[in-house]
C-alpha cells in the first residue's frame, strides 16, 4: 500500500469565493486534494514536503464552462466582423482535412494556453468530420491529460447543416450556392450516436481528470429524434450535455418559426434539462426559460468574450442569478474569442453587465464574478466542490500569483485586484491535483519549442488543403450574413442588444 504522499503550502495569501478577504493561511495537500487549512506557522506534519508560497496569492484554478480544442490551431483564421452564423459558415475551412496529430496539437494549444492564463479545467466541445472518432478523442484528451489540466471532453455534433437548420435560408441564396449548400449533410443521426457510444466503451482515462459527455452543438441543428438519442445515451452512461443554447437573436427566432415555442422550451419537453445539463451562452432566453433551467437544476456558460467577438448580445446574468440559474464563466474556442484567459473572460462578466442598464445593485461584482469563473464552472462541468475551491476536500488546482508584480503594487484589495487587474501576467505556478505543471513562468509537463513549430508547420499544411472551402464560405458569407440580420432584428421579447436609434428605425422601415 502507498504511503500517504503530504504536502504544505506555506506563508501563502489564500484567496478561495465565499471567503471575505485573502487570508494568511497554509494548506495542507493529501494525495493530490487539501486537507486542511491552517492558521500560518503551524508546525508541519514530519512527512510532509514543505512548498514556500512567500509572496504569493494563491487562489483557486480558474475553471473555463465552454470552449473548442479545435479552436487552437484556427487562431487568426477568422475574419473581423462575424456574426455567428457567418462565422459557422467557415466552419470546414476552419477544422477540416485534420490528422489525428492535428486534433492533438489543437488540444495542445488550447490547453497550454489556458494553463498559462491560470486555469486548470475545461469544459471542451470538440468537432470532427464526418463523424466523432475514439481516436480523435482519445487524441484530445491525450492532449490535456499531457499538459496536465482537467477536462471534460463532449463530441460536438449535429444532423442537420446550418442550411438544412434554417427554414428559407438555402432559398435566399444566389443558385449556385443554394445548390452547393444543398449538396452539404451530415451523417445520418444513428451512424453518429453509435460513434459516440464506441468512445464512451472505449474510455480509459481517469474520470476525475478527463471525462467524457456529449455536445449536440446547435438544438436547431439537431432533430428531435437525435436530441432524443443524445439523451438516452447521456442517461446510460450518466454523462453531461451541453449545447450552444440560444446564442443568436436569429437561433431565437428561427426555433420559433420552427417550434413555436423557444428554444428552452423544446428542449424542457423532449427531456434534455436535467442537473447534468447545461446550455453555453444562454443569451436570448427569457425569464420562463431562465426558470425552466433552473428548476431543473440546469446550469449556463456564460462566454462574455465570445458574445462580444461575435456580436451575439449581451446575456442577462443577473436574471439568471436571480432566479437561482446556476452559471459558471467559459471563454469559448480560441477562434471565436481569439484568447483562452479566463482571467479576462471573468472581468469582462464583472464589466458587461454594467452595460445593461444604472441600476448599479444590479451590476455583477468582483466577488461573484470571480465565483462565477471558479465553484460556478465548477458546477458546470459536474465537478461541484471537488474543483473551483480552497476547501477541505476539493482537489489542490491552485494558481499561485507574484505579489511582487506590479499588478499587486501596491496590494490593497487582492480580490478587487485580481478579477479588474488581473491578465495572467503576473502567474508564478500552476498546480494541479498537487502537482506543478508550470512553476517559476516555466511549463513543466510539455515541450512549448516543439509545440510551436508543430502548430507553424500544420498551419501551412491545413491552410492549403483548406483553401477551397474556405473560398466557398467567403462566397456565402454576405448571404447567409444578410439573412441572419433580417430574421434576427424581428426577434421579440427581451433585447440582448444595445440598439441605436439607427437600429430601430432600420428595423422599422424593413417591416
Ligand atoms: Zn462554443
Amino acid at each position: 500500500m502507498n504511503a500517504q504522499r503530504l504536502q504544505l503550502i506555506v506563508n501563502g495569501l489564500v484567496l478561495t469565493p465565499g471567503a471575505p478577504a485573502a487570508a494568511a493561511l497554509d494548506i495542507l495537500v493529501q494525495d493530490g486534494r487539501i486537507r486542511e487549512l491552517l492558521p500560518r506557522g503551524t508546525p508541519a506534519p514530519a512527512d510532509a514536503e514543505l512548498i514556500d508560497a512567500h509572496d504569493r496569492l494563491i487562489v483557486p484554478g480558474l475553471v473555463n464552462a465552454h470552449t473548442h480544442a479545435h479552436g487552437g490551431l484556427g487562431k487568426g483564421a477568422v475574419g473581423d466582423r462575424l456574426p455567428l452564423e457567418v462565422f459557422l459558415t467557415g466552419s470546414a475551412a476552419l477544422n477540416g482535412s485534420r490528422t489525428r496529430d492535428d486534433k492533438y496539437l489543437s488540444a495542445q494549444l488550447s490547453a497550454v494556453e489556458m494553463v498559462r492564463k491560470g486555469c486548470t479545467a475545461a469544459y471542451d466541445l470538440f468537432v470532427e468530420f464526418p463523424l466523432p472518432s475514439v481516436e480523435g478523442m482519445n487524441a484530445v484528451a491525450s492532449a490535456y491529460q499531457d499538459v496536465g489540466m482537467r477536462a471534460v471532453i463532449a463530441p460536438m455534433i449535429a444532423d442537420r447543416t446550418l442550411y438544412q437548420a434554417y427554414p428559407g435560408l438555402i432559398e435566399s441564396l444566389p443558385k449556385d450556392l443554394g445548390d452547393s449548400a444543398r449538396r452539404a449533410a451530415t451523417a445520418p443521426y444513428a451512424e453518429t450516436l453509435r460513434a459516440c457510444r464506441e468512445i464512451f466503451d472505449d474510455w480509459s482515462f481517469d474520470r476525475d481528470q478527463i471525462r467524457p459527455a456529449l455536445g449536440p452543438t446547435i438544438p436547431m441543428h439537431c432533430s428531435d429524434e437525435f436530441l432524443g438519442g443524445c439523451r438516452e445515451l447521456a442517461d446510460e452512461f450518466g454523462l453531461g450535455i451541453q449545447t450552444h443554447l440560444a446564442e443568436s437573436a436569429t437561433q431565437a427566432v428561427m426555433a420559433k418559426q420552427r417550434y413555436g415555442k423557444s428554444l428552452t422550451a423544446h428542449l424542457a419537453d423532449l427531456g434534455l434539462l436535467n442537473a447534468r445539463f447545461s446550455g453555453a451562452h444562454a443569451i436570448w432566453i427569457d425569464g420562463d426559460d431562465m426558470r425552466r433551467l433552473a428548476d431543473a437544476g440546469a446550469s449556463v456558460a456564460h462566454n462574455p468574450l465570445s458574445n462580444l467577438r461575435l456580436g451575439s448580445g449581451v446575456a442577462a446574468v443577473r436574471e439568471m442569478l436571480d432566479c437561482g440559474l446556476a452559471v459558471g464563466i467559459g471563454t469559448d474556442a480560441a477562434n471565436t474569442s481569439d484568447t483562452q484567459n479566463m482571467f479576462e473572460a471573468s472581468r469582462l462578466a464583472a464589466y458587461l453587465s454594467r452595460i445593461r442598464g444604472p441600476q448599479y445593485q444590479d451590476w455583477v461584482s468582483a466577488e461573484e464574478s470571480f465565483t462565477l469563473a471558479t465553484a460556478g464552472s465548477a458546477r458546470v462541468l459536474g465537478f461541484a466542490d471537488q474543483l473551483g475551491a480552497i476547501v477541505p476536500g476539493a482537489f489542490a488546482d491552485l494558481v499561485l500569483l507574484d505579489l511582487a508584480h506590479i499588478n499587486y503594487v501596491p496590494l490593497r484589495d487582492a480580490l478587487l485586484q485580481l478579477v479588474n487587474g488581473e491578465n495572467g501576467s503576473a502567474i508564478d505556478a500552476v498546480m494541479v491535483g498537487g502537482r506543478f505543471i508550470l512553476r517559476g513562468g516555466k511549463l513543466l509537463t510539455i515541450d512549448e519549442e516543439k509545440l510551436r513549430r508543430d502548430a507553424e508547420s500544420a498551419r501551412d499544411r491545413l491552410d492549403g488543403a483548406n483553401a477551397e472551402a474556405r473560398r466557398i464560405a467567403h462566397s456565402l458569407e454576405h448571404w447567409v450574413g444578410e439573412f441572419c440580420v433580417a430574421h434576427g432584428c424581428r426577434h421579440q421579447g427581451p433585447h440582448r442588444h444595445l440598439r441605436t436609434e439607427r437600429d430601430l428605425s432600420s428595423q422599422k422601415s424593413s417591416q
